[in-house]
């Protein structure tokens, strides 16, 4: 069975590993989301890329759900003792050595398909990793600051790990998603997927930046095969993170059901919402997404691993009807 993934960081890292180990003979292909990263040092960082290769690959800080384990931060020191900034970002030594691969590619004119493949080829993450696209695209948050009051553009990254999501997200504007291109294999993989599966990543700054690549849209809706999403949001709230921040930037609810909705029965045939949210169940329906209640927290890999059961049998029921 070939299986396409659209992946943000944590959540979609996290279901990916249950993903494998539900369906180890599957094809699994991951469009990663490249809105998150980021020139820093001179450097390209892809945080959602390097999470999904990280925690597939065995190298993710399980805790933290992002960079590397057993990790020191000397040359972040010493980049700060000379005043080097932004402090604010936690690159370590380890994950260092990615990002200088990775730069050192680019600027030789291998694309960050190719960058992405080659690092991979490292980690072994027993999935297809592909970049939504090889041209650049980065999220930026419009936002008033506090003490000055000045309105202000800033990069999601700033808006995410310096400020915290602490004041309101006014606009997300994935900048240059409209002129991106699907990076190669991408429609390929969606037009060959038995499966499309949205994880529970961020609906807006993950999956919704994907999805804002012209052509990915297009060409989930008309693969023809199920498309089944599980929801990021439980119980009202984003379970990790301030996905509700960004939600309420593009003017949706943080439920379950809002988000199915925001997707809508024009991508999306089958929506899980975790049991917390049964009651969601009948709204989603009546948006023509087929819907069902199901565990949706990741305690641990065996959890993940029956959410993605739970997709995939949704999958067949759609796929079914
Ligand atoms: P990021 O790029 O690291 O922010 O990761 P993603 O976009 O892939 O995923 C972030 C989303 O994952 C957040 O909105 C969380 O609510 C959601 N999430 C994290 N852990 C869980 C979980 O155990 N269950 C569910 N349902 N959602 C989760
Ligand atoms: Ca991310």
């Amino acid at each position: 069975m070939r299986i396409v993934v659209l992946a943000g960081g944590i959540g979609g890292a996290r279901f990916l590993r249950g993903l494998q180990q539900a369906s180890p003979d599957a094809d699994i292909t991951v469009i990663g989301n490249t809105g998150d990263d980021i020139h820093l040092f001179g450097l390209k960082v892809c945080p959602d890329l390097d999470t999904v290769m990280y925690t597939l690959g065995g190298g993710i800080n399980e805790e933290q759900g992002w960079g590397r384990t057993d990790e020191t931060f000397h040359l972040k020191e010493e980049l700060a003792a000379y005043g080097v900034g932004p402090e604010w970002f936690g690159l370590g030594d380890r994950d260092f050595a990615t990002h200088i691969v990775r730069t050192q590619m680019l600027s030789a004119g291998f694309p960050l398909s190719a960058v992405t493949e080659a690092l991979c080829d490292r980690w072994k993450p027993g999935v297809r990793l592909i970049p939504m696209s090889d041209d650049r695209v980065e999220t930026h948050v419009a936002v008033t600051l506090p003490d000055s009051g000045e309105r202000k553009v800033i990069h999601f990254q700033e808006y995410w790990v310096r400020l915290r999501a602490s004041v309101p997200a006014e606009a997300v504007v994935p900048v240059g998603a409209e002129q991106a291109k699907p990076a190669p294999g991408v429609l390929e993989a969606i037009a060959e997927a038995d499966v499309i599966l949205f994880p529970p990543s961020n609906p807006v700054v993950s999956v919704g930046t994907i999805l804002a690549v012209p052509g990915i849209r297009e060409a989930i809706a008309e693969a023809g095969v199920p498309v089944v999403g599980l929801s990021p949001i439980v119980g009202d709230a984003p379970v990790r993170g301030m996905a509700d921040k960004v939600l309420a930037a593009v003017g949706v609810e943080s439920t379950a059901a809002a988000v199915a909705e925001h997707y809508g029965s024009g991508l999306l045939d089958g929506w899980l919402v975790d049991t917390v949210d049964a009651s969601a169940v009948e709204r989603v329906e009546a948006a023509g997404i087929r819907c069902r209640a199901v565990p949706l927290m990741m305690s641990d890999l065996d959890a993940a691993a029956r959410m993605a059961v739970e997709a995939l049998t949704l999958a067949e029921e759609v796929r079914g009807a």
